[in-house]
């Protein structure tokens, strides 16, 4: 039934990973915890047994875009979704609430703000609850459950009172990144005893990891004002090939604004650079447009704001650049993991700063709930940045989450490495780099062995 679904429903040819064991789990009616990369494919894992079987699955899930776009794509498979929305007008969430009511969907997309406090569509899932047609509810993200995490968010945190509300209602929580104290803290609030669980690897073996020394200071160039690291992101951006897509990340909008404009105005080839920017405050229409013309090609640089990210699904990105470093070991891997989801080898590169530490530790210090593990996670993504005995990225990032880390499987894919390997010492004009070893240009034109395993095992999602 399952690889029958997945075939002419999902029109996947075979299932990845341990994609197949999730879904006959959850048809056992077992709890199930599922900590896997950007790029396993882990909505399958939910989708299809919600489709193959009876009764409402409710995927709880963060963001509006996100729940839109998986609507949107389940709908257009014939599959019977509805999202139900702070941004939906009252008509169309009445409508909804008749919808679920009379039980005509298969899955259903809530935030867990509505979830948690909206009073009629509690009623109407208790309807479903007493004809035993409430099926799962999936915790999409679930390491927002966690203060311990890096995305809290309070209402996630109240989850497990569903358990009182619908006795006996399983949970499944996904999720792709989670320490082991995430882990932990996630089933404790979701009221999870024994879930069955599937932990994947954090390693993603085609990914070269770089972190630079962020240049700072400003100069003035045919009389516009550019700051020294857009020069930093040019020559890296210059140095990929005219065609390749990448992600460029900012802590603020107005970087994402200007650094964009900047590198419209730079050319490569002869032609210019075709960037856009990203972030919350573009509308919904603004959004797609910028979203839909990088997904086609059309542009080939996205500047964002962490807004872009969630249900990101772009096989072929072949660099991110981190403008500005991330706040946690967590958002870096998720960041870092929307490059070469396809399994070819892709770049991704970090500008490192102290003076960013300060700005970022700064921001957080009115916020009295997640201060102190905000500022752990802080402290855990700058002595990864700085990497002081040059210990290989991949094995810091495995073991951050637990794995065991083992530097042979690197292949030089990290600066740390190159630098440990290369006997000659760093011929460079720039100041001195968080990590002075330039992973990439090798190893682009030979990928390693794992990468080429990982090609054959999975097609993009
Ligand atoms: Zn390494």
């Amino acid at each position: 039934m399952l690889t029958l679904g997945n075939r002419r429903i999902f029109n996947n040819d075979s299932f990845r990973g341990d994609q197949l064991r999730i879904c006959q789990t959850v048809l056992d009616d077992k709890e199930v915890f599922v900590v896997q990369h950007t790029g396993f494919g882990k909505s399958l894992t939910y989708q299809l047994p919600a489709v193959v079987s009876r009764g409402v699955t409710v995927v709880i899930s963060p963001l509006v875009s996100l729940m839109h776009d998986q609507v949107q794509a389940l709908k257009a498979k014939n599959i019977s979704a509805l999202q139900y929305t702070s941004d939906m007008s009252d008509a169309d969430r009445f409508c909804a609430i008749d919808v679920i009511r009379r039980s005509r969907i298969q899955l259903l997309y809530v935030a867990p703000e509505a979830l948690m406090g909206e009073g009629h569509l509690q009623k109407a899932l208790a309807e479903l609850w007493h004809n035993s047609l409430l099926r799962r509810f999936v915790v999409d993200e679930a390491h927002c459950c966690s203060e311990f995490g890096h995305d809290f968010r309070p209402a996630y945190s109240r989850l497990g009172e569903l358990k009182d509300t619908f006795p006996g209602v399983l949970f499944t929580a996904i999720t792709g990144t989670a320490t082991e104290r995430t882990k932990t803290d996630i089933k404790k609030i979701l009221r999870m005893k024994n879930p069955v669980e599937f932990f994947g690897t954090s390693r993603r073996a085609n990914l070269i990891l770089n972190v630079e020394e962020k240049f700072w200071g400003e100069e003035t160039v045919n009389e516009i004002v550019v700051d020294s690291c857009w020069k930093q992101i040019l020559a890296f951006v210059l140095d990929q090939p005219t065609t390749s897509t990448g992600i460029i990340y900012c802590m603020t909008k107005k970087d994402t604004e200007k650094l964009a404009n900047w590198l419209s105005q730079q050319k490569q080839g002869g032609d210019s650079i075709k960037a856009a920017h990203y972030h919350g405050e573009l509308n919904t229409a603004q959004r797609s447009q910028v979203y839909n013309a990088w997904m086609r090609g059309e542009t080939r640089i996205v500047v964002a704001t962490t807004a872009f990210g969630m249900g990101v699904d772009k096989g072929d990105v072949r660099w991110i650049v981190h403008h500005s470093m991330p706040q946690s070991m967590e958002a870096y891997v998720q960041e870092v993991g929307r490059a070469g989801r396809d399994g070819a080898i892709a770049k991704c590169l970090m500008l490192f700063s102290a003076k960013t530490v300060q700005v970022i530790r700064k921001n957080f210090q009115k916020d009295l709930v997640t201060k102190e593990a905000r500022r752990r996670k802080l402290v855990e993504i700058e002595q990864f940045s700085q990497n002081v005995k040059q210990i290989c990225r991949h094995r810091l990032l495995m073991e951050h989450f637990a794995e065991e880390g083992d530097t042979k499987l690197c292949n030089s894919m990290c600066d740390a490495c190159c630098e440990s390997r290369s006997s000659a010492p760093q011929k460079s004009t720039r100041p001195r780099r968080a990590s002075a070893g330039i992973a990439g240009k090798r190893a682009a034109s030979s990928p390693p062995r794992a990468d080429a395993r990982r090609r054959r095992k999975s097609a993009p999602a």
